[in-house]
């Protein structure tokens, strides 16, 4: 320790004397009255703080205001305590789990001896609005071990935690009003930044996310530092309810998940498969055109390919567990079902002797792979247990990655930006400090995916140490209707896997080489891709993917064999037709076609009957009719599947 004031150094670079312990209020104040009301909490040599956190040693210094994502965490998570501390209100013997800010909100766990109802959390958020009224100071204290303890005797939970903190650990409390949690920190300077949040639901949550510990009552809530922020958040939500991929699925009967079958196993029904088949059809297509190979391969092993591959033991947990030798097998043999296709496309590549001119050997397949999640983070199409990937792998020289590179970006550009209008998010992920491979190799992978986004115009982030440890990738995220941000395509270089296989091509120095191997999904999983799409659509495909493409309606049973009659030839040019004749009012079949989000409908009476004409109404087009030939749907029709048109 050394003399009565400390340096603090502020973002311009200027340098503030304050006495030694003031605070980020204290410095606040120094600087000016807009600030002291302004600042929220502070940033001390890069650790957010108490604004009311005594600084005792030079530092550098920044205060957050509203403006800094930062401080909208440190509001998040003082949400989560004045959360708890109304739940502690209404239900005192609540004990208390953790509660973080997350993404867009907060969440606290609870144990109490029932499920919290709508009417709970409405009653929660009042009695929230109410300690935020009272503006209660968040106050910190640092105690010892033995004092924790006396502070959370009636909490199991706590105690839990307090039990595994380091002897070296700072333990810290904050107390705000009625309520003292066990905390790092840090928080809003008292309660009252509180205005604008809500409530959203409430859900079973294992303790610690172990389904061997206690199910506790976990309530999410939302908070934002101005009202419209909060409004066009909870119109985000709305948006995304609206658009449920597992209401909608249901709702246009595109798939179940079926529990006699088990979780995390999706059943394509008519009207999904097909969407699922014309995706397919696209990527092998744009494969098949770009030079890859299409392979097959069998969906079970025996296991030692992935004791080959290094997956057993390493990915053991995601795997399903083996099942025993088939008829006539030695007993101790097992096999199991693949959660990846690398190292059966790796068996193809060793199937025969390589040489430098077969290269790059472009394997792809359309397959289902099982990976065993837990429960707990399946959802839907989004997170499934049974995948079907649209898989590829590059066995290429060193020389040969920046074009292959290119083909995959290509692909990407082709299959997903234009055919979906995404806007693409693309990054960079270097080398892990747990790696395989020497620096020089890592360097050069690196610089080529760096290179060839760049020589493609393609702005990307680098995420530093996030590659895997076999090699470099670049990740592909797209943005859907509403905003939201989703995994896609993959391009991942691999320098382990043809080492642990012992991939061979022989160069033109006719010595062996090793190749590299690149693995890279364009749609991923067709679950998550479908998922997203339906969400991203709501429902309303673009033509080329609606299951149903066009509607047929007679206006009464005297046009049904007319109408029958065009959906014939609709059906005979390559079309996708339904005829609605079912004895129903003509309002309601024209409300089922909307509902069921079909195209185009083709109304058809006596005066279209007679002029061999329809009447169309296009999705989204209200009451509007356009009067036309058949032959003239036809081509629209056919010219919009042939453009992919949106
Ligand atoms: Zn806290
Ligand atoms: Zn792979």
């Amino acid at each position: 320790m050394s003399g009565p004031m400390v340096r603090l150094t502020l973002p311009d670079g200027s340098v503030r004397e304050m006495p030694r312990g003031a605070t980020g209020r204290d410095l606040a104040a120094a600087i000016g009255p807009g600030l002291a009301r302004a600042a929220i909490a502070a940033r001390v040599d890069g650790a957010i703080w108490d604004l009311g956190r005594p600084i005792e040693t030079d530092a550098t210094v920044a205060l957050l205001t509203e403006r800094d994502p930062e401080a909208l965490e440190v509001l998040r998570h003082s949400s989560a305590h004045i959360l708890a501390t109304a739940v502690r209100e209404l239900f005192p013997g609540a004990g208390i789990g953790f509660g973080p800010a997350i993404e867009d909100g907060f969440y606290y766990d609870f144990q109490v001896d029932r499920t919290f109802t709508p009417e709970d959390l409405e009653r929660i958020e009042r009695a929230m609005a109410e300690v935020a009224r009272r503006d209660f100071p968040f106050v910190r204290e640092v105690v010892d071990r033995a004092e924790a303890n006396r502070r959370f005797a009636d909490d199991s939970l706590k105690l839990e935690r307090i039990a595994e903190l380091g002897d070296d650990e700072t333990i810290s409390v904050y107390t705000d009003g009625p309520f003292v949690d066990l905390c790092r920190g840090p928080h809003v300077p008292s309660t009252g930044r509180l205005k604008h949040f809500k409530l959203l639901n409430a859900a079973g949550a294992y303790w610690r996310g172990d389904e061997k510990r206690q199910m506790l009552q976990r309530i999410y809530g939302t908070a934002w530092f101005r009202q419209e922020d909060l409004d066009a958040y909870l119109h985000r939500l709305e948006e995304a309810r609206r658009r449920d991929h597992r209401v909608l699925g249901r709702q246009l009967d595109l798939f179940s998940i079926q529990e006699i079958v088990g979780p995390g196993l999706v059943f394509w029904h008519p009207k999904g498969a097909i969407i699922k088949w014309l995706l397919t059809r696209a990527v092998e297509d744009d494969n098949v055109a770009s030079g890859y190979d299409l392979v097959y391969t069998p969906n079970i092993t025996r296991e030692e390919l992935f004791r080959i591959s290094g997956h057993l033991p390493l990915y053991e947990a995601n795997q399903y567990p083996p099942m025993a030798a088939g008829h006539e097998e030695s007993e101790d043999v097992r096999y199991r079902a693949k959660p990846m296709n690398c190292p059966m496309h790796c068996l193809i590549y060793r199937s025969q002797q390589r040489s430098y001119r077969d290269l790059p050997l472009r394997l792809s397949e359309v397959a289902n792979v099982y990976r065993n999640e837990r429960s707990g983070v399946l959802h839907g199409l989004l997170r499934v247990r049974g995948l079907c990937m649209d898989d590829a792998h590059i066995f290429c020289t060193m020389d040969q990655i920046e074009a292959e590179i290119f083909l995959c970006l290509d692909q990407v550009d082709r299959l997903v930006r234009q055919t979906f209008g995404f806007e693409l998010d693309f990054e960079v992920s270097t080398r892990p400090p747990e790696r395989l491979g020497d620096d020089a190799t890592w360097e050069q992978a690196e610089q080529t995916l760096q290179t060839a986004l760049t020589r493609k115009g393609i702005t990307f982030r680098i995420d530093e140490g996030g590659g895997a440890f076999y090699g470099p990738k670049i990740d592909i995220k797209f943005r859907d209707a509403i905003g939201r941000l989703w995994q896609g395509p993959t391009i991942q270089l691999d320098f382990q896997l043809p080492e642990r296989f012992e991939l061979e091509y022989t160069g033109a120095d006719n010595h062996p080489h090793r190749p590299v191997m690149i693995h890279r999904a364009i749609y991923g999983t067709l679950e998550r891709f479908i998922g997203n799409l339906i969400e991203h659509f709501a429902g309303a495909f673009p033509v080329w993917l609606a299951p149903e493409q066009v509607r047929v309606v007679p206006i009464s049973a005297d046009q049904n064999a007319y109408a029958h009659g065009v959906a014939s030839r609709l059906k005979a040019a390559g079309l996708r037709v339904h005829v609605d004749d079912r004895n129903e009012t003509l309002n309601y079949r024209i409300r089922e076609a909307e509902t069921q989000k079909v195209p185009y409908m083709a109304v058809v009476g006596q005066r279209e009957a007679e002029a061999d004409s329809l009447a169309l109404r296009a999705r989204g087009a209200g009451k509007k009719q356009e009067v036309m030939p058949v032959t003239a749907l036809i081509d629209r029709v056919l010219a919009e599947v042939r453009a992919r048109a949106l």
